[in-house]
């Protein structure tokens, strides 16, 4: 017997689709880099070097949802934390470790340095980017805030620190329908940057006045309408799980829409067996804990020009593995530096987005 469907995405008939933009071709594609082959033995004598480095060098492993399984679970197991953007700041803001390694893409580490100026913050890799921050770059988008002085500029908490510098406020998926609602509720027009997606949704669930930056995840994008309706007829009994970067179609066939964390959340509260998942697919990880007897399926995307099924897998994500989390904790490399005048202004519209979360809660 199907599930009754619980969806919190709200329909405007008159919306207009978004018509697809050009992926840049310089851009890995989703799916398209794969985790490191390990030697014999090598992968468990990495872990536990890595457990005793971080130990030694005061540090705390910082891990998004979308990285590898064996950086989520020693993030767990030494006091680290698992988590979306928002969580991830808040974490280490609140952590005493003087060093905080930020397993995840590069806007993630400026985060964590804007928020905490006095700790040394490391990512396995500086060659993370992520589509959304490559496509705002601050020398186009200061000039178009410039233009249009009358609108609340809100930005998505994946953009580079130039460009935080410059909005009023930060914003994650998980609380930007609530900020959006604030900021109309006071009769402001809002700037939105850089998802065009979210912005999309957003707009539609709030009706608020937004002007959008148009920008998009690679990975998120690919999703497709289509494709994911033939796998719902084939599995009805199955709940659809949607993070709102992805395209408005696929967003319209979901029963919750939400942010990592939220989605975590409904798979675990949802009566329902069986999920279908729009979203990276090292969700899983965590999904699995919190609901480990239901099933997980992968929303179908465009994988064309790659070797993967699916393809819901972000290839910046995938560049954060054992080899070098051991490498950074070794030598320290890998630094995150932001010019001081720049973090200063970037802290205000960051903090405002901890300070308001902290006064929903
Ligand atoms: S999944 Fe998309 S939004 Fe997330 S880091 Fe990768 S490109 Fe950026």
């Amino acid at each position: 017997m199907p599930q009754p469907r619980v969806t919190t995405a709200m329909k405007q008939p008159d919306a207009e689709p978004l018509a697809p933009i050009p992926v840049n071709p310089a851009y890995p594609l989703p799916g398209s880099i794969a985790r490191p082959e390990y030697g014999p033995g090598e992968r468990e004598a990495l872990i536990d070097e890595i457990r005793q480095l971080l130990r030694e060098k005061d540090a705390v492993l910082v891990a998004h949802y979308y990285t590898d399984e064996d950086l989520q679970m020693i993030a767990d197991e030494t006091g680290g934390t698992v988590a979306d953007s928002l969580e991830m700041a808040r974490f280490g803001n609140r952590h005493p470790a003087s060093t905080l390694v930020v397993a995840g893409v590069r806007f993630m580490g400026e985060t964590a340095k804007i928020l905490n100026p006095e700790k040394r913050v490391l990512m396995p890799t500086l060659e993370a980017e992520c589509s959304l921050d490559l496509g705002c770059p601050p020398e186009k988008f200061i000039p178009f805030c410039d233009a249009h002085p009358e609108r609340t500029v809100v930005v998505y908490a994946n953009t580079c620190a130039a460009v935080k510098a410059r909005a009023d406020w930060v914003v994650t998926s998980s609380i930007a329908v609530d900020v959006v609602n604030h900021l109309k509720d006071k009769g402001e027009k809002i700037l939105w940057a850089p998802d065009r997606y979210l912005g999309s949704y957003v707009k539609r669930v709030t009706g608020a006045d937004m002007l959008l930056w148009q920008a998009s995840c690679i990975v998120h994008e690919r999703f497709k309408a289509s494709a994911l309706q033939n796998l719902a007829e084939r599995y009805p009994d199955a709940a659809i799980l949607v993070h709102p970067e992805s395209p408005e179609a696929v967003i319209e066939m979901a029963d919750v829409v939400g942010s990592t964390t939220q989605l975590i959340k409904a798979a675990q509260r949802l009566p329902n067996q069986r999920f279908i998942v729009a979203t990276d697919n090292g969700i899983f990880y965590k999904m699995k804990q919190a609901a480990p007897d239901k099933v997980f399926m992968e929303a179908p995307s465009a994988g064309e020009g790659a070797t993967c099924e699916s393809c819901a897998h972000c290839p910046w994500m995938a560049m954060n593995h054992l080899r070098n989390l051991a490498e950074v904790l070794r030598n320290g490399d890998n630094e995150i530096h932001v010019p001081e005048d720049i973090r200063k202004q970037a802290l205000k519209s960051t903090q405002r987005m901890v300070d308001f979360v902290a006064e929903q809660r």
